[in-house]
């Protein structure tokens, strides 16, 4: 079957074949020739010489015009396609994933080559997310393709996300499109048990993601009182109390994400109830930190905010609230502790991010020593070529001291 095909300006197609995923509409010869084309349909690109270089999808209604989906222009989409796709991922993505860790990310979007697709997988509970008009498309072609890689027990989608709005799309409802779920769904990660709700839970489920901090802060926690802010169902306080933390605080202002953090405590064996050990907080964070709230100092202090830069315009502002919020952290932490801090807004960089929490620490008039950076972890890894997918990032700081309290924008 021939697609129909749109043609590349002299030089675009470098960044292409270098693994850039997108296709601008300025990369485009003679725009007015695809408007017939409809949203999500595959088509063909050819460079300038009229070389067919890729297969990806279209969509006019965005300014990313073609994502790519295959560097090889002869290779069909279809559900083997996904099937190769899937298994290939699945067996790099098992090669560097820690022992006892059934919960990864299989499939990262533009990252793993599939672009608008999410694919996270809890044991063996698929649940899809999809974000553009092309892949809504070939939706049969990733949910048999997940069937025939795999030995499913259940695949659920839950597009029930913003930005399909941009591409044109509407939410989809939570749907199980194969098997069936009892929710929560247990996994592991890192040998601890954990669950997500995959039907009603935040993004799908669990924020997968952190795999990598959440150990980190298990590894530094025993004996010690711990604070994880932005708790969600309890990720870090559980990697800290099943390490020996003496004291747990959780925060977070759903009161289903606190009242999961409680049962996934029981599930391994922690009594949940013991408050002398262990807080769960229903709060609004910044109020709360705002308040100075008596309830420091600790040893370790988890700061995990959603993403306040939500846009470009957002940024000032964003970046006013990871100061504050870093600064009242190192503020609760004794001498010696640990903040382990993040912000996952691709907007913010890292340079910006390590300006913030400079600024934070001055402000509290804390010296503090950055003991390790961390980033994406193997299963949401960033593609090189694609640099639009950064986002995370994990500060891992020690306060080894005092200095004079900086002035507000004192040291910017
Ligand atoms: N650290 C978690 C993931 C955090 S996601 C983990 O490892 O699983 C961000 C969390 O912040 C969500 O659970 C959300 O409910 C919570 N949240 C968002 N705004 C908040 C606020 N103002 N105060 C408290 N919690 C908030």
């Amino acid at each position: 079957m021939s697609l129909p095909f749109v043609q590349l300006k002299p030089g675009k197609d470098i960044p292409v074949r270098g693994g850039h995923p997108w296709i601008f509409s300025n990369a485009l010869t003679e725009e007015s020739n695809y408007q017939h084309i409809e949203p999500g349909k595959l088509v063909q690109v050819k460079d300038a010489k009229g070389i067919a270089i890729a297969t990806g999808y279209w969509n006019a209604n965005t300014s990313i015009r073609v994502r790519i989906l295959s560097l090889d222009p002869k290779e069909t989409i279809d559900e083997r396609f996904f099937l190769e796709r899937f298994q290939k991922l699945d067996t790099w993505k098992c090669s560097h994933l820690p022992k006892g860790t059934t919960g990864y990310r299989l499939v990262h979007a533009e990252a793993d080559g599939l672009p608008g697709l999410i694919v996270d997988r809890y044991a063996d509970v698929f649940v899809f997310q999809i974000h553009t008009y092309g892949m809504d498309r070939l939706r049969d072609m990733v949910i048999n393709g997940l069937k025939m890689a795999f030995e499913p027990s259940a695949i659920v989608e839950r597009s029930d996300v913003d930005v399909r709005r941009v591409e044109g799309l509407t939410d989809e409802p939570v749907k199980v499109h194969f098997g069936t779920v009892d929710a929560p769904v247990a996994f592991q990660e890192y040998g601890i048990t954990f669950s997500a709700d995959v039907m009603q839970g935040q993004k799908t489920g669990f924020f997968l993601d952190q795999r990598e901090a959440r150990h980190r802060v298990g590894l530094m926690s025993k004996g010690k009182r711990v604070l994880n802010l932005f708790g969600y169902t309890g990720g870090f306080s559980l990697h800290a109390a099943m390490n020996g933390a003496t004291f747990v605080t959780t925060v977070d202002s759903s009161r289903p994400a606190l009242e999961m953090a409680q049962s996934q405590f029981k599930q391994n064996g922690l009594d949940a109830e013991d408050e002398k050990k262990y807080q769960f907080m229903d709060a609004d964070v910044f109020e709360l930190m705002a308040d100075q709230a008596p309830f420091g100092p600790y040893e370790v202090i988890v700061c995990d905010p959603p993403a306040l830069a939500k846009s470009e315009r957002h940024l000032e502002q964003a970046t006013k609230a990871y100061i504050e919020l870093n600064t009242s952290c190192f503020e609760q932490l004794s001498e010696g502790g640990v903040l382990v801090t993040s912000s996952c807004s691709g907007r913010i960089t890292p340079e910006d991010f390590r300006s913030i929490i400079k600024i934070a620490a001055g402000r509290a008039g804390k010296d503090v020593r950055l003991l390790d950076w961390l980033q994406q972890p193997v299963d949401h890894a960033e593609r090189l070529s694609f640099p639009e997918g950064r986002y995370l990032k994990t500060a891992i700081v020690e306060v080894t001291g005092r200095v004079p309290l900086a002035k507000p924008n004192a040291n910017r």
